[in-house]
């Protein structure tokens, strides 16, 4: 897939890539007074605004509308500031290119549907201005990967994704639960993918903020989107996890930003002989590995000779004490071993249950 580095942005997108702004538009002056106290902070390279506004449920406030456009656009050139806005519709693409609005993106809600995200990649075919794809609501890796290709298909290189967490009914103290696997296993299928952590909408909250966000720059992502807003508690959307841009100042002056590449020969060599040994130890557990699938194999013909069952219970009991008190002393995580042994379990049955009914293996469903 072919996407622009960000070298090739029409501004500089530096590592980290840092957006602010507030959630949504709502007067010319709060639009204006937002990019003047974020651009005195030095520390923004875009400035975000909502025009149009996604929310669950009707007459909540849906955003101003094409009338914040210009308001976005001229409080950006005042302060210096490249602008980006969310579009979720051919009209919306059209009307934001008029105003001269520099970066799109594509929220959370559109980017699930694929008939939204076709129609907004035809109405951009032609232009080459950068778009954001966030993650769509649930957590589907295709569907993500599925809206930067309709993109990339119609020549909008300049593509970046942005992690802005997954919705779920089970109890989370995020608003929407990051499930940090998702945009690692996005960046290992698109390589050369800009991703961006949206910590506002991942939290729902201000005091969690902080360490999302530097989980995101410890997992090597490219940059944040952070909503600020300068008296948050009156914002028209979003009121519980937007910050005044003193606190975004502070937010992002705490955090401790890791390089992705190695600094020096020395810690170069001292990182290679560390991944080394890791290496050695995966090599001989994999050989370990094999030999207990190998004695599996012999246990599961013992017990067809004799006409045993697969589970014996009492064995099983036996294993899970005694393994889960060595990891306890070994300091390996609880979690990590309950999760390995019922894994190593499962498989142990499935093949003694392959072995004991060969020749019948298609109609057995593990
Ligand atoms: C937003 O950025 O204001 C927004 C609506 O985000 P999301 O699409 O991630 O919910
Ligand atoms: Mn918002």
């Amino acid at each position: 897939m072919k996407i622009s580095s960000v070298e090739e942005w029409p501004f500089k997108a530096n590592k980290p890539l840092i957006i602010s702004g507030p959630c949504s538009a709502e007067t010319e002056e709060q639009v204006h007074a937002t990019a003047s106290a974020l651009s005195q902070t030095g520390k923004v390279q875009l400035f975000r605004a909502g025009i149009w506004k996604p929310r669950t449920r009707p007459n909540s406030f849906e955003g101003v509308g094409a009338v914040g456009l210009k308001w976005l656009v001229d409080a950006g050139k005042a302060h210096h500031l490249p602008t980006t806005t969310e579009v979720a519709n051919a009209q919306h693409v059209e009307l934001a290119l008029k105003a001269g609005v520099d970066v799109l993106w594509i929220g959370a809600r559109t980017t699930v549907n694929p008939f939204s995200v076709q129609e907004i990649a035809d109405a951009l075919k032609g232009t080459d201005i950068p778009v954001i794809v966030k993650n769509p609501i649930n957590p589907d890796l295709q569907l993500w990967i599925g809206a930067i290709e309709r993109l990339v298909l119609n020549g909008i290189t300049k593509v970046m994704a942005m992690h802005r967490g997954f919705s779920s009914n089970l109890p989370s103290p995020y608003r929407n639960i990051p499930m940090w696997e998702i945009p690692i296993a996005l960046k290992a299928e698109i390589p050369g993918l800009p991703i961006l952590c949206d910590p506002s909408h991942i939290c729902g909250n201000r005091h969690m903020l902080a360490s999302v966000a530097q989980k995101a720059m410890d997992l090597g992502l490219h940059g944040l989107m952070l909503e600020s807003h300068p008296t948050p508690d009156e914002a028209w959307s979003d009121a519980k996890q937007q910050v005044t841009p003193a606190n975004f100042d502070k937010l992002i002056k705490s955090l401790h930003l890791r390089s992705t590449e190695t600094a020096s020969q020395e810690v170069a060599d001292r990182l290679h002989s560390l991944r080394s040994k890791i290496d050695a130890i995966d090599d001989g557990l994999l050989r370990l590995l094999a030999q207990r699938f190998d004695l599996i194999d012999q246990i599961g013909e013992y017990k067809k000779e004799n006409d045993l069952t697969i589970l014996q219970l009492e064995r099983w009991k036996e294993i899970l004490t005694s393994r889960t008190e060595s990891a306890k002393s070994l300091n390996i995580p609880e979690e990590f071993m309950a999760k390995y042994l019922e894994f190593m379990h499962k498989e142990s049955i499935k093949v003694q249950g392959k072995i004991m009914n060969k020749g019948k293996e298609d109609q057995l469903i593990w």
